[in-house]
């Protein structure tokens, strides 16, 4: 049974994402986490894409390196910043010959210095260009992002769910969801989507938070425009690094279990390529009777 099998039987999935590191240090610090994802058993896991195709190699490499090792289903994303089709087409091709089934499909940010996303001449101005032309020339499975808060350049959130029932129309088969940390959030935008028509299942990114300078004003997190609840601060608390990250822990732990309650597709974590946060949450699920199959 394939993820995407798994998926759609309503079945949730457990998954986990990595990115290319830089130096030679970082890629120590990754390979140490991949060695502990076969005890995780994850359903799989995705490789992100830099910006402008800045790691078009490492992708590549490390997902046919994950896939070949570890065989656990690996899923590269791809983005069209700064491609033409005939480029991301070389770079499908490489990816089919690698055993690649499912591709995350990806707009992709506008560089750095630059205030709007502007297409490559011979290229796509959004995702859903890309996932038709992946539909339309190649058989790998399709995935997409989606923005519970709204993505940041989309005038209402109404517009943002027609695009990616844009994106479902033209052939993705799931779509994974900008980080959060309020779950009413999320579940007000699966009513609406569900009303405007979207059906493919809704996996939800997740990112245990360890520490309080992840939730600093120009820090990752606030960069990907999720609202930080008050409740999350105040769980969090102050002083020791230990408590407050076994404190962060346990929110992930409680968000997670309400999430699947209410019958989320599936888990994503946002591993930042160190598996210490994510993989007590999913020990701890574990332990309550989810991801037992
Ligand atoms: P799109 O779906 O194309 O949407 C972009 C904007 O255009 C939205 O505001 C949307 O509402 C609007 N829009 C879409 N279609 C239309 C239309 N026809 N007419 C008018 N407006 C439209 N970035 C990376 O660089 N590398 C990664 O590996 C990566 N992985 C990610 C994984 C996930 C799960 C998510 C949620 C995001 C990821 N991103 C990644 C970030 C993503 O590339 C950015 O958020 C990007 O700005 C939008 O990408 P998208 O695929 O959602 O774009």
């Amino acid at each position: 049974m394939t993820f995407l099998d798994k998926l759609t039987s309503g079945i949730p999935t457990l998954s986990f994402e990595f990115s290319p590191p830089k130096t030679p240090a970082d890629w120590a610090t990754l390979y140490t986490t991949l060695g502990t994802m076969p005890k995780l058993a994850p359903d799989f896991v995705s490789v992100t894409y830099g910006a402008g195709g800045s790691t078009r190699e490492r992708t590549i490499d490390l997902v046919s390196r994950v896939q070949r090792e570890l065989d656990i289903e690996t899923v590269p994303h791809l983005t069209c910043v700064g491609h033409s089709k005939e480029e991301l087409a070389d770079i499908l091709g490489l990816l089919k010959k690698s055993g690649i089934r499912t591709i995350m499909a990806l707009r992709g940010d506008a560089p750095k210095g630059q205030n709007e996303f502007v297409a490559h001449p011979d290229g796509f101005l959004y995702a859903s260009d890309l996932i038709k032309l992946i539909r339309d020339e190649y058989q790998f499975q399709i995935g997409c992002g989606f923005y519970p808060e709204k993505h940041p350049e989309a005038s209402t959130l109404e517009s943002d769910i027609e695009a990616l029932k844009r994106k479902q129309d033209n052939g993705a088969g799931f779509a994974t969801s900008q980080l959060f940390f309020d779950n009413d959030i999320f579940y007000r935008f699966r009513d609406k989507a569900v009303a405007a028509g979207v059906t493919i299942p809704l996996v939800v990114g997740m990112l245990p938070v360890t520490s309080q300078p992840q939730l600093a004003p120009n820090g990752f997190i606030r960069r990907c425009g999720a609202e930080i609840p008050g409740k999350l601060i105040d769980s969090l608390g102050q002083g020791d690094a230990k408590a407050v990250m076994d404190r962060g822990i346990d929110y992930a732990i409680h968000q997670s279990m309400d999430l699947l309650e209410h019958e989320v597709a599936g888990l994503h974590f946002y591993t930042m390529n160190r598996s210490a946060a994510s993989s007590r949450v999913t020990s701890a699920l574990r332990s309550h009777g989810y991801f037992l199959k």
